[in-house]
C-alpha cells in the first residue's frame, strides 16, 4: 500500500486535505484519533468517521510486531510482520541525543552484498510507502522517534519512489527534522540526480553512502551488484549533495578483518575524504556463522580512527545496534523463517513466514 492509496481513500469519502493530514497524522505519531479537545465528530465528515475502524485496522495490519530483542546497548531489534506474511527489520537505536529508527525499504535485497545477510535472499518484493511509514507508526508505540535512518533491508535507491514518498511524509505531517531523515546507498546514478533535483519547499534528507573500501575491483567483489562507479567517483556525487543540502554525508565502513581494515585502505580513505564534507564512520562487521570474514579487534578499529583523525579526516568508531542480540541486518528475518528466532519476546507469530524463492535481480542493481 502506498500513502497515496490511503488519501485517495480518504478523499472518496469526503476528507478534505485538511482531513486527511490529520488522519494521517493521528497514524504517523501513533495517537489516538479522540486526543484532541475536539473529537471527530466535530471535524470529521460522517462518512470518514464510519470508516476510521476499518481504516485504522487496515494501516495496524501493515506492519505487526512479531517479536521484540532488546540488546545491552540500549537499542532494540524488532521483527516485523507484514500483511502477507513477509517479515522486516526495524532497530531501535541506542539512546542518544536523538531517539533513531532504523527501517527497511524492501523485503531482502538485490545489492548482493557479501557480508550481509540480507543479501544473500536477494530481492523479495520492494515495500509500499505506507509499509515504510508503518515501521515508524509502529515504533513510536514503543518509543519516541526523531530521527529514521533507511539503513535496514533494502536497497532504498532500487524502491525510490516508496523511499522518497515515506521521507516527504515523515519530514511533514511526522515532523522529522530533515537533517534527522538519513537516505542510505551503496551509490546509485538515479538516487544522486533525484536528490540533487530536489527543490527548496521539497524534504531534503541526509545522506549515508556505504563505501566500504577505496578499492575499486574489491568493492566490486564484496557488493558485486551495486552500479559500477568507482568510490572516486562515488564520493564526488556525495559530496555535491552534502553541500547542496547543508549536511554532511556519513560514509559507511564495514570493517572485514584482512580485507578492507589495512594500511592501503587508511591511505585510501585520506586520498578520497580529506577537504570532503561528511563523517566516516567505521562500523567493526558483526560476525556471522557461515561468512567468510572475521570481525577486526576492537583496538585495530580504535588505532584506524585515530590515525584518520590525526590526518583530519573526521571518523567516527561505532558498534553495529543490538549486535549483542543477533546480530547483523536479515539474521532475525532469516532465523523466524526457519523458525528459530532465539532469545526474543515473541509478540505474535504470523501465519506465514517463508522466504520464497530470490527474485530475478532489477538492472538497477548492476
Ligand atoms: S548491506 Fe544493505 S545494500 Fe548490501 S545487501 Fe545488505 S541490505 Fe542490501
Amino acid at each position: 500500500m502506498r500513502i497515496v492509496d490511503i488519501q485517495q481513500r480518504l478523499q472518496a469519502l469526503g476528507a478534505k486535505p485538511v482531513h486527511q493530514q490529520r488522519v494521517l497524522r493521528h497514524w504517523v505519531h501513533a495517537l489516538p484519533h479522540t486526543q484532541n479537545k475536539r473529537q471527530p465528530e466535530h471535524w470529521l465528515p460522517r462518512a470518514v468517521r464510519d470508516d476510521l475502524p476499518a481504516l485504522d485496522a487496515d494501516l495496524a495490519a501493515l506492519a505487526r510486531l512479531h517479536s521484540r530483542h532488546p540488546a545491552g546497548d540500549g537499542s532494540e531489534r524488532l521483527l516485523l510482520a507484514l500483511a502477507d506474511g513477509q517479515t522486516v527489520e526495524a532497530v531501535l537505536l541506542q539512546p542518544g541525543k536523538v531517539a533513531g529508527l532504523c527501517v527497511s525499504s524492501q523485503v531482502g535485497c538485490a545489492v548482493g552484498c557479501q557480508f550481509c545477510m540480507t543479501g544473500v535472499g536477494g530481492l523479495l518484493r520492494q515495500l509500499g510507502s505506507a509499509e515504510i511509514v508503518a515501521q515508524v507508526a509502529l515504533a513510536r508505540g514503543l518509543r519516541p522517534v526523531h530521527k529514521v535512518v533507511f539503513m535496514g533491508m533494502g536497497e532504498p535507491a532500487h524502491n525510490l519512489d516508496n523511499v522518497m514518498e515515506a521521507i516527504t511524509l515523515l519530514g511533514t505531517v511526522g515532523q522529522i527534522g530533515h537533517k534527522n531523515l538519513v537516505f542510505s546507498t551503496v551509490g546509485d546514478p538515479r538516487a544522486f540526480a533525484h536528490l540533487q533535483a530536489l527543490g527548496k519547499g521539497d524534504v531534503r534528507p541526509a545522506l549515508a553512502l556505504s563505501l566500504h573500501t577505496s578499492d575499486a575491483a574489491l568493492r566490486e567483489r564484496l557488493l558485486p551488484r551495486a552500479p559500477r562507479l568507482s568510490p572516486a567517483a562515488l564520493v564526488d556525487q556525495a559530496d555535491a549533495y552534502a553541500r547542496a543540502s547543508g549536511y554532511p554525508v556519513q560514509y559507511q565502513w564495514t570493517l572485514l578483518a584482512g580485507v578492507n581494515d589495512g594500511d592501503d585502505e587508511l591511505a585510501g580513505i585520506e586520498r578520497l575524504l580529506a577537504g570532503r564534507f561528511g563523517v566516516l564512520n567505521l562500523i567493526p562487521w558483526n560476525t556471522v556463522d557461515g561468512m567468510p570474514f572475521q570481525r577486526p579487534s576492537w583496538e585495530r578499529a580504535a588505532a584506524m580512527a585515530r590515525h584518520l583523525h590525526r590526518r583530519g579526516i573526521l571518523t567516527k568508531l561505532r558498534h553495529s545496534a543490538g549486535q549483542d542480540v543477533e546480530g547483523g541486518c536479515g539474521q532475525l528475518r532469516a532465523r523466524a523463517a526457519t523458525g528459530v528466532v532465539a532469545d526474543g519476546v515473541v509478540v505474535a507469530a504470523p501465519t506465514s513466514l517463508r522466504i520464497k524463492p530470490a527474485a530475478e535481480t532489477p538492472a538497477a542493481a548492476g
